[in-house]
């Protein structure tokens, strides 16, 4: 599970909402009943589109934040 943030642009509002990783780019609603976007934190926006931060997930799903997974490539995470 993963808390993932959604903006919902009836309320111009946002919210998290905690829910499996492979169901982070599924549709979902606000509390008001129109449909939310996935909405990215700051230094993901600043690097493009959602095709890019797609591929960056599994990287954030791992420990730390490295590709490597832990303790593959000296990052000591
Ligand atoms: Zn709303």
């Amino acid at each position: 599970m993963a808390i993932y943030e959604y903006y919902c642009p009836t309320c111009r509002d946002t919210f998290e909402l905690r829910r499996p990783m492979s169901e982070a780019t599924v549709a979902t609603k606000c509390a008001c009943g129109q449909p939310a976007e996935r909405t990215i934190s700051n230094f993901a926006v600043a690097r493009g589109e959602g095709a890019a931060v797609a591929q960056m997930e599994p990287e954030f799903g791992a420990s730390g934040g490295c590709a490597c997974g832990g303790g593959g490539c000296g990052c000591s995470s």
